[in-house]
C-alpha cells in the first residue's frame, strides 16, 4: 500500500477565519502528489491548541508511519502557537513527513524549506525561554495564568486543590445548594424592576444567610452581581469588558461560555469607581454559574447604581447640586417649610441670598420645577431613542453590506477554484494571488465587523426603566440617574435651562 498524503482543514466556530474547509481541501488536492489522498477535517475548533480529533487522528496516523506528507491550506491551520507547531513539526521530521503549506509556499520537500523550518524551530526556542523570563514575575504572572491568589471565597464555591502548568494551587468549586441560591438572585436582578432592596427581603424572608451565618447586606449582593467569578464567559463577555476598556489576558477564543473570570484592579485599591477601566480580566480555572446574557444584564444595571453603598445626607431634592441661579451663579437649594394646617412646601433658593448685598433671586415652588424637569428628562430620553434606533439601523445597513461582500469573496474564491484543473502557470499564478488577496480582504472584513460589534452600546434603557418606576426608587438612585442625564439647570423666575449630558 503507498503511504497518504494526508490533507488537513480546520475552521474555528461562529469565526469566519479563514475560507472554508472544503475549499481548503479543493486547494491542497492540488500540492497531493499520489493518488491515495486523505481528508482530515476539525469543523469548529480553534487553534489555541492542538487538542482537536481529526488532528489528532492524523498525528496517530503519522505515528504509526502511515503518511508521507502533510498538506494545509495555511500554516496557522496546525496551530496558532509557534510553541505547538514546532513540536508538531519535530514529530513530522522523526516520522520522515514532508509539510506543505500552500499559501506560504512552505514545503519541507525543499531546501529552502528545511531552512525555514529551522528558523520556525529558533523562534519556538525563543519563546520558551522570554516564558520562563515572564515566570520571573511572580505575582501578574501567576494571577494572569489564572492562579487562585487568596482572599475570601466567594459564596457559592469552596476551595479545592488543583495543579495548573504542574504547579499546585487552589481553585473555586461550586456548591450546588449555594450555587442555587446565586442562580436565583441573578435571575431575579436581571428583571427590570426588582432592586438590589428587594433581593435582600427575599433572602431573609426565606432566611437564607451568608457562609458565616450573617444575613446578606445590599452591599454584599452589589459586590455579588458584579463579580465575573459566577459568569460563564463566552466571547459576549468578552466584548463587554473590551468594550469598558478592561484588559483582557485570554484571547478571545478562550472565552468558550464554561469558565468563571477573575478581575484583578490595576491598583490594588478597593473598587471605588463605577468604571472597569484599568482592570485586568482573566479566565479562571473553574465553572461558571451564571449565563453571560443575564450576568451582563445585572452588571449593566450597576453601573448606573453606583452610589448604593454611600450613605448620603438626606436631600429635599434629586436636583441637587444641579440647579444653578440665573442672576448670580451660585446653587441653588431646596428648603422645606414645615406647615401645620396644609403639606408641607419646597421652595427653591439661592444660597447666594444670605450674604451681604446677597442675590435677589427670590424663591421658586420647588414641586412644580421638579415636575417640569421630570417632564423634560422624559421627553429628552424619547428623543435619544429615536436617534439611538436610528443610529442602530445604519449599523445593520452596514453589517449587511460587510456580510454581503464576504459571500461574494466566497463565491469568487469558489468559481476560482473551479477554474484550477485547466490552469497553465501563468493564470495558476494569478489565481494563486487573487485568492490570497481575497482571503485577506475577508479577514478584514471579519475583523471590522467584529469591532463594529464592539463598539460601546450607548443605550439608557437602565435610565428610562428608572424613570418609569421613579416613585418606587431612593433619593440616592434619583441623584445617581439625574446625574447621568444632566449636567446643571439654569433658572430664573422666568425662564429654566437644562443643559444635558446627553
Ligand atoms: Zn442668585
Amino acid at each position: 500500500m503507498s503511504l497518504i498524503d494526508a490533507i488537513y482543514t480546520r475552521q474555528s466556530v461562529d469565526r469566519v477565519d479563514s475560507i472554508s474547509v472544503e475549499s481548503q481541501a479543493e486547494f491542497c488536492k492540488r500540492e497531493a502528489m499520489g493518488e491515495n489522498i486523505k481528508i482530515y477535517t476539525d469543523k469548529g475548533y480553534s487553534g489555541k491548541n492542538t487538542d482537536r480529533p481529526a488532528f489528532q487522528e492524523m498525528m496517530a496516523d503519522i505515528r504509526a508511519g502511515k503518511i508521507q506528507r502533510v498538506i494545509v491550506y495555511r500554516l496557522d491551520r496546525i496551530s496558532r502557537s509557534v510553541l505547538d507547531f514546532a513540536s508538531v513539526v519535530d514529530v513530522f521530521q522523526r516520522h520522515n513527513v514532508d509539510f506543505v503549506s500552500t499559501m506560504e509556499k512552505f514545503d519541507t520537500g525543499t531546501p529552502i524549506g528545511k531552512a525555514m523550518l529551522m528558523i520556525v524551530m529558533i523562534f519556538a526556542q525563543l519563546e520558551r525561554e522570554t516564558i520562563q523570563q515572564r515566570v520571573l514575575d511572580a505575582y501578574s504572572s501567576r494571577s494572569k495564568r489564572g492562579f487562585y491568589m487568596g482572599g475570601k471565597v466567594p459564596y457559592g464555591f469552596r476551595l479545592t486543590e488543583t495543579t495548573i502548568d504542574g504547579k499546585k494551587t487552589k481553585m473555586y468549586e461550586v456548591v450546588p445548594e449555594e450555587a442555587a441560591i446565586i442562580e436565583q438572585i441573578f435571575s431575579m436582578y436581571a428583571q427590570p424592576q426588582t432592586s438590589l432592596g428587594d433581593i435582600v427581603r427575599w433572602l431573609n424572608e426565606n432566611q437564607i444567610k451568608k457562609s458565616n451565618g450573617a444575613p446578606f447586606s445590599r452591599p454584599r449582593i452589589r459586590d455579588l452581581v458584579i463579580n465575573p467569578v459566577y459568569v460563564r464567559a463566552d466571547y459576549q463577555l468578552y466584548e463587554f469588558y473590551k468594550a469598558q476598556g478592561t484588559v483582557i489576558e485570554n484571547r478571545p477564543e478562550d472565552f468558550i461560555g464554561i469558565n468563571g473570570a477573575y478581575l484583578y484592579s490595576g491598583n490594588e485599591k478597593k473598587r471605588k469607581t463605577v468604571s472597569l477601566q484599568g482592570h485586568i480580566l482573566v479566565l479562571a480555572p473553574h465553572e461558571g454559574i451564571i449565563s453571560s446574557d443575564i450576568w451582563i444584564k445585572c452588571r449593566r444595571k450597576c453601573l448606573h447604581n453606583s452610589k448604593i453603598a454611600k450613605p448620603v445626607k438626606a436631600r429635599a431634592t434629586w436636583l441637587a447640586g444641579k440647579m444653578k441661579c440665573a442672576r448670580c451663579g451660585y446653587t441653588l437649594s431646596a428648603k422645606v417649610y414645615h406647615c401645620k394646617t396644609k403639606a408641607d412646601n419646597r421652595y427653591y433658593l439661592c444660597n447666594n441670598k444670605y450674604h451681604s448685598g446677597g442675590c435677589n433671586f427670590g424663591s421658586l415652588d420647588a414641586d412644580i420645577i421638579d415636575g417640569l424637569i421630570f417632564e423634560e428628562m422624559r421627553k429628552k430620553l424619547e428623543e435619544f431613542h429615536t436617534l439611538s434606533k436610528q443610529r442602530q439601523e445604519n449599523y445593520d445597513l452596514r453589517v449587511i453590506k460587510l456580510k454581503t461582500r464576504m459571500e461574494g469573496i466566497d463565491q469568487e474564491i469558489n468559481s476560482l477554484l473551479d477554474k484550477i484543473p485547466l490552469a497553465n502557470g501563468a493564470v495558476m499564478e494569478y489565481i494563486n494571488g487573487r485568492i490570497a488577496s481575497l482571503d485577506q480582504e475577508k479577514r478584514e472584513l471579519h475583523d471590522e465587523i467584529v469591532k463594529l460589534a464592539e463598539a460601546p452600546n450607548d443605550s439608557l434603557d437602565e435610565v428610562t426603566g428608572y424613570l418609569e418606576n421613579w416613585e418606587q426608587i431612593s433619593m440616592n438612585d434619583k441623584i445617581t440617574v439625574v446625574d447621568s442625564l444632566i449636567e446643571s439647570v439654569i433658572v430664573s423666575q422666568e425662564k429654566i435651562s437644562i443643559n444635558w449630558k446627553i
